[in-house]
C-alpha cells in the first residue's frame, strides 16, 4: 500500500514569532493541557497544581459552568446536573450509548433518535458539544493564563476508533470554546511521538490505553519515517472506574453492606475504593476506613487486589489478540510497548501486560499526561514553530466507505485500515436509459449488502444528460482529510455536472458496534457471497426485463408476431417472479430462456436500425 504523506498546512512563521500551541488530551475522565516550554514538553498546572482537569463540569442557574475538581464536589449532591463522562456522548445518538451499557444517569432530551441527545441541566439544555466546549475552555484559560499569552492553535487528541461523527463533534466543540484547531490526533499516535518513537527504530509499537471508562489497543507502525496505524480495537465500558466497583463490591461484602445501598452511599464507597486501589500503586497495604453511616475498618492486600482486577486485566488482552490478528501479526513482531492511562499505573496491569507482550512495557513518562504531551509536541510543529522538522503522522479509518449500487450492493471505495488522508475515485454509470438523476448513498462497514452497513449520507446527482443506460460515466470521489473526516464529490465526466456532500452523520458508532460489524462480516462472509450473487442475478434479470420493455415499447407492435410477442411476455413475466426468489440458477435458467426467445427479434432490431440508418445515404458514406 502506498503510504501517503500529510502535508504541513499553515506556512511556517519567521523565528522570532514563536506561536503559542498546545497539545489537548480531552479525556472522557481526565483531560490535560500541555506545551513546549524552554524546548519541553510539559503538561499545565492549574493554581492548585493539578495537571489533571477532571472531565465534569457542573451548570448551576444564571451561573458560569463549573469544570474539573470544584464541578466533582457536586457529584453526590446534584447529580443531574454535574455531568461527567461526555466524551461517550459525542457524535452519538441516545440509542447508541444506550446499547454499550453505560450508565449515564442524567435527564436526556430524547429526539427521536436524530443526532446528539440534549442534557437538562438548570442552566438550560446542554448538547454534548457544549459540555465538552465548557472543558476546553476551561483549558484554554489555563494555558492562556500559564503561557501568557493567546493560544495560536491546538491539537486536540481522539481516540483512534473515533469515526466521523465524533471527529466533527469534536472539532465542533472547540470552535465553540474559540479554539483554532490546527489537526486532530489519534491518542495512540501522540503517546507514541511522546516517547520520540518515530525518531527511533523502525518496527511496529503497541500502544496500551486503560482509562477512566475505556480501553483502547493500537498497533503502530514506523517505517521511512512515518508513522501508520495499523490496526485499533478495545472495550469502550472497560476501565480503572470497573476496579473501582469490584473493590467497592468487595468491600461491601466484607462489610455486611446491603445490596440496596443508597445511591449517595454507593459514590463514597467508589471514592473509598478508588483511593485504596490507587494507594497500592505505591505501598504494599491499604488501609480502609468507613466513616459516618456505614461504619468499617479494613485493609486491601495486593494479593486481595489481584484477585478482583485479573479478570478485568484478562479482558483487555482479548482485544490486544484481535487488533493483532487485523495486522496479521504477533507479539513477536512488537517492538516496544506503550502504556497510556492512569490505570496503566497499577503494577499488576503492567505485570500481566508485559507477560502477554513478552517484554516489558514503557511508562517512563506518567501514563496520564503521555497523550497531552505528544500533541503537544505535533501543535508546536504544525504551528510552525519547527520549520525543519518532518514529522509525518498517518492514522487508517476503522471501517470501510463504500457507495450503494443497484441490488442492493455496498462497493467498497475505500477499504478499512486505509492510512489516511486518502482520495480514491471509481467510475459508476447509469442503470436506466434517459437516467437524469442518480441517488448516492454513502455507507460503512464491512457486509457485502448495504442492509448490514451503516448508513452516513445520501446525495443526489442531477441533471445527468439523457443517454443510454451504462453510458453515463460518473466519477464519484471519496476523501478522508488528515482529520478522518470524509467528504464525497460526483461529476458526470462528459458534461461536467457535479454535486458532493461532506459527510457529516448525526451520529456515529460505538467502538463496539465497529467490533460487531467485523465479527458479523467475518462469520457471514460466506453468506454475503452468496447473498451478492443473488443480488447480481437479480440486477441483470432487472436490466434484461428493462431494455426488453423498451424495445417492445418501440417498435414491438411492428417488429413482433402476435404470438411471439405473447410468447415473450410469458417468459417476461416469468422472469419478473422469479427474479423476486433466491434461486440463482432458476433465475440465469430464466434469463437465458429470455434471452433466446428474443434473439431473432433482436436481431431484426439491429436490422431494422441498421435500415434506417443507411436511408438516405450513399453506401460509400457509411
Ligand atoms: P481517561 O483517559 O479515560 O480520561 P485517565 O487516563 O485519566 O482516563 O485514567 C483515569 C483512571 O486511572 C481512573 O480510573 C483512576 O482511578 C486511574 N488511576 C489514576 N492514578 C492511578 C494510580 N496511581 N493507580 C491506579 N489507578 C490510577
Ligand atoms: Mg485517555
Amino acid at each position: 500500500m502506498a503510504l501517503l504523506q500529510i502535508s504541513e498546512p499553515g506556512q511556517s512563521a519567521a523565528p522570532h514569532q514563536h506561536r503559542i500551541a498546545a497539545g489537548i488530551d480531552l479525556g472522557t475522565t481526565n483531560s490535560l493541557v500541555a506545551s513546549i516550554r524552554s524546548g519541553l514538553a510539559e503538561t499545565l498546572p492549574d493554581i492548585e497544581g493539578h495537571h489533571l482537569l477532571p472531565s465534569i463540569v457542573h451548570y448551576a442557574k444564571d451561573e458560569p459552568a463549573i469544570v474539573g475538581n470544584a464541578a466533582k464536589q457536586f457529584a453526590n449532591t446534584d447529580p443531574l446536573n454535574t455531568i461527567a463522562s461526555v466524551k461517550r456522548l459525542m457524535g452519538r445518538g441516545l440509542k447508541d450509548v444506550k446499547t454499550t451499557g453505560t450508565r449515564l444517569p442524567y435527564d436526556f432530551i430524547e429526539n427521536e433518535g436524530q443526532g446528539m441527545p440534549m442534557i437538562r441541566t438548570a442552566a438550560g439544555d446542554k448538547s454534548p458539544v457544549q459540555v465538552s466546549a465548557d472543558i476546553l475552555n476551561a483549558l484554554k484559560k489555563r494555558a492562556e493564563e500559564t503561557l501568557d499569552g493567546e493560544l495560536s492553535g491546538v491539537v486536540i487528541t481522539v481516540p483512534a476508533y473515533f469515526d466521523d461523527a465524533q471527529r466533527q463533534a469534536t472539532k465542533d466543540a472547540a470552535t465553540l470554546a474559540g479554539l483554532n484547531v490546527l489537526r486532530l490526533l489519534n491518542e495512540p499516535t501522540a503517546a507514541a511521538v511522546a516517547y520520540g518513537l518515530d525518531k527511533g527504530a523502525e518496527g511496529i509499537y503497541a500502544i496500551y490505553d486503560l482509562g477512566g471508562g475505556t480501553f483502547d489497543i493500537s498497533i503502530l507502525r514506523l517505517h521511512h519515517g512515518i508513522f501508520e496505524v495499523m490496526a485499533t480495537a478495545g472495550n469502550s465500558a472497560l476501565g480503572g472506574d470497573d476496579i473501582d466497583r469490584s473493590i467497592a463490591q468487595w468491600i461491601m461484602q466484607e462489610a455486611n453492606i446491603a445490596d440496596d445501598a443508597e445511591h449517595h452511599h454507593i459514590r463514597q464507597l467508589l471514592d473509598v475504593a478508588r483511593t485504596a486501589k490507587e494507594t497500592l500503586t505505591t505501598q504494599d497495604i491499604a488501609p480502609i476506613q468507613l466513616e459516618g453511616h456505614i461504619k468499617w475498618q479494613g485493609e486491601l492486600t495486593h494479593a486481595q487486589l489481584n484477585q478482583l482486577i485479573d479478570p478485568l486485566i484478562h479482558k483487555t488482552i482479548t482485544p490486544c489478540r484481535r487488533a493483532m490478528h487485523d495486522a496479521g501479526l504477533t507479539v513477536e513482531h512488537i517492538k516496544e510497548i506503550v502504556m497510556v492511562g492512569g490505570a496503566t499505573r497499577m503494577p499488576r496491569v503492567r505485570e500481566k501486560v508485559g507477560d502477554f507482550f513478552k517484554r516489558s512495557p514503557h511508562t517512563d513518562i506518567d501514563p496520564d499526561k503521555v497523550v497531552a504531551i505528544g500533541a503537544a509536541i505535533q501543535a508546536d510543529i504544525l504551528a510552525g514553530n519547527k520549520p525543519d522538522d518532518e514529522m509525518l503522522l498517518l492514522d487508517v479509518i476503522p471501517l470501510s466507505l463504500g457507495l450503494e449500487t443497484m441490488g442492493g450492493l455496498s462497493e467498497k471505495i475505500i477499504p478499512r485500515n486505509t492510512t489516511i488522508p486518502v482520495a480514491k475515485a471509481q467510475e459508476f454509470t447509469t442503470f436506466k436509459d434517459g437516467q437524469t438523476a442518480m441517488l448516492l448513498h454513502i455507507v460503512q462497514g464491512e457486509r457485502e449488502l448495504v442492509l448490514d452497513c451503516r448508513s452516513l449520507a445520501r446525495f443526489e446527482l442531477r441533471g445527468i444528460p439523457k443517454m443510454v443506460s451504462g453510458s453515463a460515466r460518473i466519477r464519484v470521489t471519496f476523501q478522508v482529510d488528515a482529520d478522518g473526516l470524509l467528504s464525497v464529490s460526483a461529476t458526470e465526466e462528459t458534461t461536467g455536472v457535479h454535486s458532493e456532500i461532506i459527510v457529516k452523520p448525526s451520529y456515529g458508532l460505538q467502538d463496539g458496534d465497529i467490533e460487531r460489524m467485523l465479527k458479523d462480516s467475518l462469520e457471514h462472509a460466506k453468506y454475503d457471497i452468496a447473498a451478492r450473487t443473488l443480488r447480481e442475478q437479480q440486477v441483470e434479470a432487472d436490466s434484461v426485463i428493462n431494455a426488453l420493455r423498451a424495445a417492445i415499447q418501440a417498435d414491438g407492435h411492428y417488429l413482433l408476431k402476435h404470438q411471439e410477442f405473447l410468447k415473450i411476455n410469458a417468459a417476461l413475466n416469468d422472469l419478473l417472479k422469479i427474479k423476486e426468489g433466491t434461486d440463482v440458477k432458476a433465475i440465469k435458467k430464466a434469463i437465458e430462456h429470455l434471452d433466446n426467445l428474443t434473439q431473432s427479434y433482436a436481431e431484426r432490431r439491429m436490422d431494422s436500425a441498421i435500415h434506417r440508418a443507411v436511408k438516405g445515404q450513399h453506401v460509400d458514406e457509411l
